[in-house]
C-alpha cells in the first residue's frame, strides 16, 4: 500500500487551497479545518465551495482515504456541564456533516476534559456516547479520536483511556485512533529508539488494537517523556529523535492511513517530507 504523508495545511481563501497548499509541498496526504477552528459560529458550506473542494481533489489525485481533517478546539464531548455537552455535540455533528458534504470520511478530534467537575469514568462515558450520537447523525464519516499529552484535565492519553472510549461505542466500524507522537511520549510512552517504538506500538496494540489506526500525526516533542506538554517541534529537534519517524514508516501499518506533520516550522515541511519518503523505501 501507498505512504500518504503529509502535513496540517491553511486552507485561508477557500477550502481547496488546502489541496493546492498541500501539493506545494510534494505531499500525498493533508490535514485541514473546515471550519474556523476557534470560534463556535460559522456559515454552512456552499456549492460553491464545495464543488471547487472536490474539483481541485479530482484535479490533484487526493481520495478521502489521504485527508485527515481536524475539528475545532472548542469542542468538548465528555463535557461536565450540561449545556456545554449539548452544544459540543451540536457543533461536532456540524463538523461531521460538512466532512460528508466535502466527500471526506475521517474526521480527526481530541476526545474531551472532565474540566475537574466529575470523575474520569464518567467523562469518558460520555465521550463514548457523544461519537454514538455523532455516527448515528452522519453516515459514511469515521470518528477518529486523537491521543493527547494529558496536560490539564484533557482525556485519552493512556492506551486503556482510549480502549475504554471504543468500548462503548457502538458501531466499531466508524470508530479509530490518530497516534500523535509528541502526545505519546509527552503522555509518558517511549518512543526515542527503535525497541521503545517496537515495544510502545506493541502495547499499543494489545490494549487497542492497531487495526483502529487510522492516521498519525508525526511531531517530535519540545517536552521531556511524560511531561505532560503538548509542544510540537519539527522532526529530529526535540526529545524524540529521528529513529521514531523512521521506524515508523517502515512499518506496514503505517501505509494507507494519513501521516500528517504538525511540525513547529512549516518551511521544513518539503524536506520532512522527502525525508520520511527516503525512509520509507
Ligand atoms: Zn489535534
Ligand atoms: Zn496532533
Amino acid at each position: 500500500m501507498d505512504l500518504f504523508v503529509g502535513a496540517h495545511v491553511s486552507m485561508a481563501g477557500g477550502l481547496h487551497n488546502a489541496i493546492i497548499n498541500a501539493v506545494g509541498i510534494g505531499a500525498t496526504a493533508l490535514a485541514l479545518f473546515t471550519r474556523n477552528q476557534r470560534r463556535w459560529q460559522h456559515e454552512p458550506l456552499t456549492g460553491k465551495e464545495i464543488e471547487l473542494f472536490v474539483q481541485a481533489c479530482l484535479q490533484y489525485g487526493f481520495n478521502s482515504a489521504q485527508i485527515l481533517p481536524h475539528d475545532s478546539y472548542l469542542i468538548n464531548l465528555g463535557h461536565p456541564d450540561i449545556d456545554g455537552l449539548t452544544r459540543s455535540r451540536q457543533a461536532f455533528s456540524e463538523e461531521m456533516q460538512r466532512c460528508s458534504q466535502l466527500g471526506l470520511t475521517l474526521l480527526n478530534f481530541h476526545p474531551g476534559s472532565h474540566l475537574r467537575k466529575i470523575s474520569i469514568d464518567t467523562s469518558l462515558r460520555r465521550i463514548s456516547d457523544s461519537i454514538n450520537l455523532a455516527l448515528e447523525a452522519t453516515p459514511g464519516v469515521a470518528a477518529v479520536i486523537e491521543n493527547t499529552a494529558g496536560q490539564g484535565s484533557n482525556l485519552g492519553y493512556s492506551f486503556e483511556q482510549l480502549a475504554q472510549i471504543i468500548h462503548y461505542v457502538e458501531d466499531k466500524s466508524r470508530v479509530g485512533i490518530c497516534l500523535d507522537t509528541c502526545h505519546l511520549f509527552a503522555a509518558g510512552y517511549d518512543l526515542r529508539t527503535t525497541a521503545a517504538c517496537e515495544h510502545t506500538f506493541k502495547q499499543f496494540d494489545e490494549v487497542v488494537g492497531l487495526h483502529f489506526l487510522k492516521g498519525m500525526h508525526l511531531n517530535d516533542s519540545k517536552g521531556s517523556m511524560g511531561s505532560r506538554l503538548d509542544r510540537h517541534e519539527s522532526l529530529g529537534q526535540g526529545d524524540i529523535g529521528n529513529s521514531c519517524f523512521e521506524y515508523i514508516v517502515k512499518q506496514p501499518w503505517s501505509r494507507g492511513i494519513p501521516l500528517i506533520l504538525e511540525t513547529i516550522r512549516p518551511e521544513l515541511w518539503t524536506e520532512e517530507i522527502a525525508q520520511l519518503r527516503r525512509w520509507a523505501t
